[in-house]
This record gives C-alpha cells, structure tokens and sequence, in this order.
C-alpha cells in the first residue's frame, strides 16, 4: 500500500519497500512501498485529468469539499494525533495539541478563503476599452515535503493549491509518509473527486526528482532543505515551471537590555526545544545584551534542566527524540566540534538512567552553547535538533547586524519593552516573519514563508493564493470600429472615421 492515487490507495508498482519506524523505540510503524517514476507518471495523469473539471467548480463547491474535510479530519484527530507521533517521534501532548488542531485550522481557513479570491476591479483603463482580471488555477501542481512536521506541511502545501483551484501530487518526506495519506485519504472521504489530491511515497531521487522534472507538471512547491532546494530550482528550469520554495532557517532571537528576563527565559527554552528543535523557525541564535548574558544563560540551563525527555506515547513528556538515528549523530557530530571553540554549557547524549531507559531511542537532551561568534558553525549552520547558541552584544546596532549576519531570513524574535526599538527592529530584521516578545505561534489567516536564502513564496493565509494562481488580463474593445486610433502607429492612417 501508501501511494493514493486517482481517490484510491494502492501498492506503487515495482515492488520496492521500506520501513517507517518510531524513532522513540526504534520499532516497524509499517512498511510502505515505493514509488519510482512509473507510480509518479500514473500520478500526474490522474491529476491533469481532474483539473479542468475541479478548476471549473465553484468557489463555493471547493469550500464545501474543504468545509467537510475539515470535519472529518476533526473526528480523526485522536488516530491522527498517534500515527503522527509514532512516525515522527513526536510527544503525543505536541501532536494533540498543535500538529492536529492546527491542520484542522488550516483546512477549515482555506474552506472560507476559496470564496475570497481577489483582482483588481473591472474598469476603463483606456477610455476604449474595458479592462478585467480573471485569477485562474495554476494547474498540476508538484509538491515536496519534508519530516519535520509532516501532516502540516502536507495540508500546506495541498490546501492553498485545491482551494484555489489546481489539482496536486504531493511527495512526502520518505521517512513520515502515514499521515499525509491519511490526510489525502480524507479528503476522498468528503467528497474530493478523485484524482485532486494524489500522494506518491518514495525516495527525492527516484519520486521526487521525476516529480519535479515531468513535463505535465506546471508548477513545483518544495519545503525542506536549502540544500535540495536548490536542485529543486534546477529541477524545474528545464521546462520553466513557477517554483516556490520553503526552506531552511537560523532564527536569532534577540534580547535588548530592557527585555522581560523571566519572558526571554521561558520564551528561548520553548523556542528552541518545540519539535525537539525540528522547526525551521526554531530559536537556533540567541543574541544577547551583555548586561543580562550570565543570567539569561543561568536561567536557560535551569529550565531546560527541568525538560523531561521521555516515551512519546506518555502525555507528561515535553521532549521527544530526533527523527532518525543518523539525524542525531549528526546533531551529537555538530555539538562535539563546538566543544573545540566555544562552552557547552548543557546537554548532548543523555547518560545515566535516563540514557539506558532511552537507550532505543533517538534522544538528545537540550544543549545550551555560549561564546558563540559570527564565524561559528553553530552561528552559520542549521543544525536542527535542540541547541541553543548564545552570542552577546553590547548595542542595538551591533544586535540587528548580528541577527541579520546570515543567509537565511525566515523567522526572528525582539525581546524588549521599548515599543521604538521593537518597531525598528522589525523593519531592519531581515526575515519573513518577526515576533516581539514571543517566538514560534503561527495562525492560519497570517503568511509563513522565508526571504534570501529560506525561499520564496508564502504558505498559508491568503497571500498564498499568488503562488498558487495566475491573474489573465481580459481586454475588451469598446469603440466598435475597424479602424482603431492607436492604428496610426502602424499605418500612419488619421483616426477612424467608422460611425
Ligand atoms: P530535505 O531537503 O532533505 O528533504 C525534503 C524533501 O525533499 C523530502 O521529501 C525528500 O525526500 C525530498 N528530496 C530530497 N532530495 C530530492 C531531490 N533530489 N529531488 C526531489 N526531492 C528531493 O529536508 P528534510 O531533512 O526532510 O527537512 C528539514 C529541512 O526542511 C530543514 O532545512 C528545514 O529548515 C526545512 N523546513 C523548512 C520549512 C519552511 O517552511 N521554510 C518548514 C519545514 C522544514
């Protein structure tokens, strides 16, 4: 099973499987097959031939299939909420109460947006003639997911693409495919007709590069690494399709000399440690006035001290492990070299009884690194895992370049009870979402999306709907004659004497 195809859930065709597995225990989740590029070419059959009667429909009976798809994910909230958890290792509090809800939010938004569909007025541009805009449906979109959040990043990249009109393959993340069938599963369930919403399983070489290469493929939306990201612009170049590109992050988060301590405290500790710091908007750098360094370090180590790894499936437990065994010696490799040229201050592998009782699982405890400068991996890469790097600074100049001294640009954080300086920091930060003494929420109706190099485009609310739609200029003639006044300019004739 785990390609849905054309409404149905079927086996891909050439018989390769592979294992999902709970990075919690280690222990088989299921084993799914494989898509190659045969399973990808039957995908995007099914999806160019549900477009044109799916782009014709109606706002209204797109929302109404995404009114009750939103109703029926609510009532599988609870299964939802345990494959999520047991595929990504995510606690089962965090999948409850923020990968769930919040899909259901955002399927149940686009059901009201797809009704508000947006061009400039109708008018006489030219006094001869009338001017409107039509905003129409891209066509067969492919999409990319990564793990990290795996049923939210697939109803972001599926919902805007369906309200508006389009038709979509998605290719999840190989390792967390479950509930992005689930997802798509239903949506058949609502009353999707067939062949709109289309999930094929398999590797980014062997299903997502066919994905992004197929000639039917109109547009290509990729979230996950800046890394492939960039294959994926090379991807499409061949037969020029729209692109857009979520990718990675290294948010600073900055706190002024003014900040709330006890806020910035609590704020950079669930700030960097939500999703066992898997977030692209992940507090990754904080950048820290010199006057309350030491004790914003203090209290940082205290409350993640108080962080309680554990079981996924046990609700008391805040910390989950990283996705993948690989993953985490990756994670460990970052912080090891970091020991050469700053101070880990706490965290890395658990040891102890709270290693042996998670010795199965991917577990890395909540790392906190000082001395950190601008030339520090841990200042210039991501590392995606839950680790802290503190920078100090000494003024509000110094603060914004230092949090402006990266490639990526997708989240940042002010902390400071000066409303002039947050107003100046939110402009100068360059980045595609800002927060002033709060980091991580996101809210359905408000965009998600990155500048430099974190992409382009956005996800969610209705600024969404510009990637995913195209306006045509209709111009209709309203003088009625033969010979048109701009003509001069070709024939050199005088105006047009037609009555
Ligand atoms: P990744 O780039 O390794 O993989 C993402 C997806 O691309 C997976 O489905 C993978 O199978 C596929 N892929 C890999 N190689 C491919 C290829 N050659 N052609 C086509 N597809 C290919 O990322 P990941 O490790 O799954 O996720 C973590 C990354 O995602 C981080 O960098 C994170 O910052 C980023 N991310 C960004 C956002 C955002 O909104 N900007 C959200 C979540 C995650």
């Amino acid at each position: 099973m785990s390609q849905f195809i054309d409404g149905a859930v079927g086996p891909a065709t050439g018989g390769r499987t592979a294992e999902v597995t709970d990075p919690s225990t280690g222990e088989v989740v299921e084993t799914v097959t494989m898509a190659d590029a045969g399973d990808v070419d039957r995908a995007v059959g099914a999806a160019r031939r549900a477009f044109p009667e799916w782009s014709r429909a109606t706002p209204a009976e797109r929302s109404g299939v995404l009114t009750r798809w939103a109703a029926v994910l609510a009532e599988q909230a609870e299964s939802l909420a345990r494959v999520e958890s047991r595929q990504a290792g995510k606690p089962i509090r965090l999948a409850r109460e923020f990968d769930v809800p919040g899909t259901v939010d955002n399927v149940a938004f686009f059901a009201g947006a797809a009704r508000h569909l947006e061009g400039q007025a109708a008018g006489e541009y030219s006094p001869d003639h009338t001017s409107m805009i039509r905003r129409e449906a891209v066509g067969v979109v492919g999409s990319v997911s990564p793990w990290n959040y795996p049923l939210q990043m697939a109803a972001w990249k599926i919902l805007p693409a369906v309200a508006a009109g389009n038709t979509v393959v998605l290719k999840p993340a190989e390792i967390t495919p479950l509930t992005s069938i689930m997802f798509a599963e239903a949506a058949t369930a609502a009353g999707m007709p067939d062949g709109v919403v289309n999930v094929v399983v398999g590797t980014g070489e062997e299903a997502g590069a066919p994905l992004l290469r197929h000639p039917d493929v109109d547009m290509v939306s990729f979230t996950g690494s800046t890394r492939v990201g960039r294959t994926v612009l090379e991807a499409a170049a061949g037969t020029a399709k729209r692109v857009h590109l979520e990718l990675g992050g290294k948010a600073p988060f900055v706190v002024f000399d003014d900040a709330d301590l006890e806020a910035a405290v609590h704020g950079a500790v669930a700030g960097s440690l939500i999703n066992t710091g898997q977030d692209c908007t992940a507090a990754t750098r904080a950048i820290v006035h010199r006057s309350l360094h030491d004790r914003f370090v203090q209290g940082v180590a205290d409350l993640s001290a108080q962080v309680r790894l554990g079981p996924t499936d046990d609700p008391d437990t805040d910390l989950g492990p990283l996705v993948s065994s690989a993953h985490r010696d990756r994670v460990a490799a970052m912080v090891e070299r970091a020991r050469g040229y700053a101070t880990v201050v706490t965290g890395g592998l658990p040891g102890g009884d709270l290693g042996r009782r998670l010795e199965r699982g991917s577990y890395f405890l909540p790392t906190l690194v000082t001395g950190i400068r601008p030339e520090h991996e841990l200042f210039t890469d991501e590392v995606f895992g839950p680790v802290l790097a503190v920078t100090p600074f000494d003024t509000d100049d110094e603060a914004i370049a230092l949090a402006n001294d990266t490639v990526y640009g997708l989240a940042a954080s002010v902390w400071t009870r000066d409303v002039y300086r947050a107003m100046r920091a939110t402009a100068e930060i360059r980045s595609g979402c800002v927060w002033v003494n709060d980091h991580i929420p996101i809210v359905s109706e408000m965009p998600h999306g990155g500048l430099k190099q974190s992409g382009f485009g956005k996800d969610m609310s209705s600024y969404s709907f510009e990637e995913y739609t195209v306006v045509k200029h209709v111009m209709l003639d309203r003088t009625a004659v033969a010979r048109k006044a701009w003509h001069r300019t070709v024939f050199g004739l005088p105006a047009s004497t037609d009555d």
